[in-house]
């Protein structure tokens, strides 16, 4: 089978609903994939239901088909993906690539972050426990089309990271990974949050030798206050009714210059448009700051 010569994606987590920042993501994924004749998936990271805000997933898909985005194929659902992490997760863990950690977060406080490895050559169980993988003593970089050379050393930045967590969620770092390359994603156009996270991807990417895609990172949206529009703070959701101004500042928040007739146009005529005229190199490389409070 030909495979395309690319499949972008979206993947929003329904912890909220999507705010301006998560539709710069969606726009700028949708609008490389579509420029480039490509597919768009649409994929659900619903790993953590106990954060989840009910409702948030049929509200994210219904503001999506709002602004007149279409995606190809059955949304994915990482909650029905659990097996394929599972085994991969028994893999790691029986070629002592992973490990059972039972340190508290009390235990880890005074680490900033960088697990010290304690648990490393413990032998716990891994009933009640976290799984970590081992992080190489080595540096990952890759060449990101929008921030260019990123680089990070795991050992020393990061240290050995959790894929499974103690209540028995699996993690952001390990699902994103296998499900891009099992929906054969060739290009991840994503937020700039999730520049420090590409490198632990690459790096699980390589021991399970999955192939690596192309990597855009968009700037984040800094509000007039000074909060940056992302996970960590509570972003207003978007509001159906205003789709077209919201398309047209996103898409001047990625550089591009929309047509001021496009005031009048219908959602799908402004991503029409956009499409038409997609320019990737005039992303700005910096955080943008948003054109007026969202609130
Ligand atoms: N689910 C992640 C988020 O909402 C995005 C994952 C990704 O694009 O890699 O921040
Ligand atoms: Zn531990």
């Amino acid at each position: 089978m030909k495979s395309p010569a690319y499949i972008g994606r979206f993947a929003p987590t329904p912890s909220g609903y999507l705010h301006f920042g998560s539709l710069v993501a969606a726009l700028a994924s949708y609008l490389d994939a579509r420029a480039a004749g490509g597919q768009w998936l649409l994929r659900m990271e619903d790993l953590d239901p106990p954060r989840e805000v009910p409702g948030a997933q049929t509200a994210i898909l219904q503001t999506l088909e709002n602004y007149g985005f279409e995606w190809d194929g059955e949304v994915v659902y990482q909650s029905q993906r659990h097996a394929a992490y599972d085994e991969v997760i028994q893999r790691l863990f029986n070629h002592g690539l992973a490990y059972a950690c039972t340190c508290s977060r009390k235990q880890l406080e005074a680490y900033q972050g960088i697990y010290p490895g304690l648990c490393r050559n413990a032998g716990h169980e891994q009933k009640d426990a976290a799984i970590r993988l081992r992080a190489p003593e080595l540096s990952y970089h890759f060449i990101d089309r929008v921030q260019g050379r990123y680089e990070q050393h795991l050992g020393r930045e990061v240290g050995d990271f959790v894929i499974r967590r103690r209540d028995g969620l699996y993690a952001y770092q390990l699902a994103v990974v296998l499900d891009d390359a099992w929906q054969g994603v060739t290009d991840i156009v994503r937020g700039a949050d999730l520049l420090d996270s590409t490198p632990r991807q690459l790096y699980l990417q390589e021991l399970l030798g999955l192939p690596q895609p192309r990597y855009l990172h968009v700037p984040l949206i800094i509000q007039p206050d000074g909060h940056k529009l992302g996970k960590s703070y509570r972003s207003p959701p978007l509001h159906g009714q205003a789709a077209t101004p919201l398309l047209l500042r996103a898409l001047r928040a990625l550089g591009q210059q929309p047509e001021p007739a496009l005031a009048g146009a219908s959602p799908q005529e402004v991503l029409t448009w956009a499409i038409a005229h997609w320019d990737a190199k005039a992303i700005p490389r910096t955080p943008t700051l948003a054109e007026a409070d969202l609130h």
